[in-house]
This record gives structure tokens, sequence and C-alpha cells, in this order.
């Protein structure tokens, strides 16, 4: 008897772009950065995105990720993985409206995605997109929350993930690895050594690797942030938004995802001040920033409790400068001791025990509200990007 497949296709992905030199690549073939050998840039995935659409399409969608499913790159939709990621709240802060008189203050609050990130986003997508292109074995280098996060989404997928992460991580973050079948292994060394061995290893062992921005599909996972501040703030974007910026995808994702919103004619071209917040013992785009240069320096202090920011020279680094230029946003860092105060502030005015990654951005916000770069009347967001449960192995209780 014959069975009849039908592929339903709601994607409008068209193809893959080089945003530094303009090479097209097909969306149906595996692909990880440009082929270009003098390039080597990220590389975006392009829609066909039709004016006139009506956003009332979105009326009655799961609240998740995959609401966005046409601005997705995934064609067969039987082939979405996907665990309830994404569509998470938008909160106004509470008692911390003392200190912020005349600004309106929003947190979204990631940690409620799987595996307790908003590594779910990106990892969903890529993940799909790889069961989609027939992949079966992923590897990847990681601070933490990606590899949980693969790990997870492997299981889900019948996939085998094998996950690079520095020794130094905390150990829930390695056990939840070892929990959802996949393969560990520690390193001495930081998020750059794992992603040169995994680099060496996957090569031998024909693996596919899912490192940041090497991989086309992450940045499209996680721009579905773009997408539901967007929707969520009733398509009137806030005026600065704040993000801890590790490997940048987050931040180059939801800035792309405003470029297509306005293609799409779902918003205007008003944009939110970008800003870059990252660790002072990991801040080589902020060095980059205030210095006026292009790219980053390689710049590694060690050990920071916010693991998820302990990235020494990020893949994309041009690609998140030209976002924060482009936005007039900023740049700062932000110590240790810095965050792990403000894991316990905003536990005890909050109610939310939020990651130190998290917890830098309400740092950041004050400083930029006391040197008046954040103005009154502005309406402020700070994405709380995980779950501070992960992280408490390395969290001072204070008082
Ligand atoms: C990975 C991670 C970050 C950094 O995200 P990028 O998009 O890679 O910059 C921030 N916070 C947490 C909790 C993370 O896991
Ligand atoms: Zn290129």
């Amino acid at each position: 008897m014959d069975t009849e497949v039908v592929v339903e296709s709601a994607s409008l992905i068209s193809h893959l772009e080089c945003p530094e030199c303009g090479t097209i690549h097909s969306a149906h073939e595996i692909n990880t950065v440009c082929a270009n050998p003098d390039c080597k840039s990220a590389l975006y995935a392009k829609y066909h995105l039709p004016t006139g659409l009506s956003k009332s399409i979105l009326n009655g969608r799961p609240a998740t990720m995959w609401r966005y499913k046409e601005f997705l790159p995934v064609i067969d939709e039987t082939n979405i993985v996907t665990l309830g990621e994404g569509f998470t709240p938008i909160i106004p802060i509470g008692n911390f409206k003392k200190h912020a008189s005349g600004n309106e203050v929003f947190w979204k609050d990631e940690s409620g995605n799987p595996t307790g990130s908003f590594k779910a986003r990106g990892i969903s997508a890529a993940v799909s997109k790889a069961k989609e292109l027939g992949l079966t074995k992923l590897a990847i280098p990681t601070a933490g929350n990606a590899g949980g996060a693969l790990a997870a989404y492997a299981a889900r997928a019948g996939m085998h993930a094998i996950v690079y992460m520095p020794r130094q991580t905390p150990q829930v973050f390695k056990d939840e690895c070892r929990l959802y079948g996949a393969e560990l292994v520690e390193i001495d060394g930081s998020i750059s050594d794992c992603g040169r061995l995994v680099n060496e290893h996957a090569l031998l062992h024909g693996w596919f690797q899912v490192s940041t921005l090497k991989e086309p599909y992450r940045l499209e996972g996680k721009k579905t942030m773009g997408y539901e501040i967007a929707e969520q703030f009733d398509w009137q974007l806030p005026d600065v938004i704040l993000y801890p910026t590790g490997g940048g995808t987050g931040l180059i994702g939801i800035w792309k995802a405003f470029d297509e919103l306005e293609q799409l004619g779902w918003i205007d071209s008003k944009r939110p001040k970008m800003v870059a917040v990252q660790s002072e013992s990991c801040d080589g785009i902020v060095q980059a920033f205030l210095a006026g240069e292009s790219t980053s320096n390689f710049v590694d202090g060690g050990f920071t409790i916010a693991n998820g920011l302990r990235v020494p020279k990020p893949y994309a680094d041009k690609l998140i400068l030209r976002v924060l230029r482009e936005s007039e946003g900023t740049a700062l860092n932000i110590s240790d001791a810095e965050m792990n105060a403000g894991v316990n502030e905003v536990a005890r005015n909050e109610g939310m025990l939020i990651a130190p990654e998290g917890a830098a951005l309400w740092q950041a916000f004050k400083k930029l509200k006391a040197g008046n770069w954040i103005k009154p009347g502005e309406r402020v967001l700070l994405i709380n990007t995980g779950n501070g449960y992960k992280y408490l192995e390395n969290i001072e209780i204070e008082g």
C-alpha cells in the first residue's frame, strides 16, 4: 500500500546569506559558517517576508516560540523538536520600583524554559533543523547551559549529544548532561579550549558541531525573543534592552528579529538601544566597544560565577559590536561580587531567584540610570537568561 507523506511547510525560509560578503548558501543542505574561505562569518537565515501578512495568524497559536514557525527554518513541521520553550513572561519590577523612579522596568524571565535557560530556544531550533537535515550526532562546546539544553533536546530527538564543558562549571550543569544521556567531556580551561577540541574531534568522528554562531539555526531560535518582546509589548518596543553577552547570539538574534518584523510591517523603524553587559573577568566586547574597535581581543580573566559570560572571544564579535553601534547602545562590565549581591537583592525584593547573568543586568541598570545614560521616561527591559537554582553552589547568601 502506498502511503503519501504530506509535508506541511509553514516556514518561509528562502536561503542562508553571509552578512559580511553576501555569499548565498542553501537552507536545504548542511551548512556551518560562510563557505568563502576568506570570510567564514556566521550566516543569517533569510525568509520571504510578505507585506500584508496579518498578525492575526498568531491568534490561538501555542505559547511557545514555534508560534512564529513561518519565520523559523524548519520546513517539515514533523521535524520540530519541542519541549515547550519560549513565550516566557514579561514581569514588571516589584519592590525595585523605589530604585527606578521615572522608568518602567520589566524582566523577561527566561528561567522557566526547559533546562532552565534561554539556551533551550536556540537548541530547539538547531536540533529540529539537524533532524530535518538527517544529522544524528551533535557535539557542542559549552559554558554550561547550552550543553544541558543540547543533551535534553537530543534525548527527545533520539540523537547522540557530545558535550565539552570546562571542569570548573558547577556540578549541576554536568549532572544534567549525563542524566539526559549525553557524553560529557570535562576540559581544564574555558569554552574556547572546549571549542578547539570539539572542532578537532568532530572532524575525526564525523560529529556535527552546534557551536554558537558556527551553526546557523541557534540564532534563529534565540531571535524569537525579539518576536515575543514585540508581541508582548503590543508591537511598541521598549526603549532600552539590557542583555548579558557571552557569545552574543541573543543580542544579534533580537536585532535580526526587529528587522524582520519591520519588513513584515508589524513594527515601525524605532529601535531600542541595546546594551551588552559582561563579566569584569571576561569583557572583550566592552573593551572593544569603548575603544571604538570593530573586533574584540581574546580576554579571559578566568572563573566567573556567571559561567554563561565566560566567552573569551565571541565568534561573532563583529556582529555584536555592529548591533551596539547601530542601536546607539553601550557596553559595561559587572564584577562577580556585584552579581552575587544582585542575586541576593533580586531574590529578596523581587521574589525571583535569577542567574548571576541576569543579576548583572540589574546592577548595570542602576549604574546606567545613575549616570543618566538611561533617561527618565524610558522603558527598560532586562532579560533574565537563566534559572538561579543551577548556580547555588557558587552563590553566597548575604545577611
Ligand atoms: C549562554 C548564556 C548567556 C550568554 O548568551 P549569548 O547569547 O551566547 O551571549 C547569558 N546568560 C546565560 C544564563 C547563558 O546560559
Ligand atoms: Zn562571507
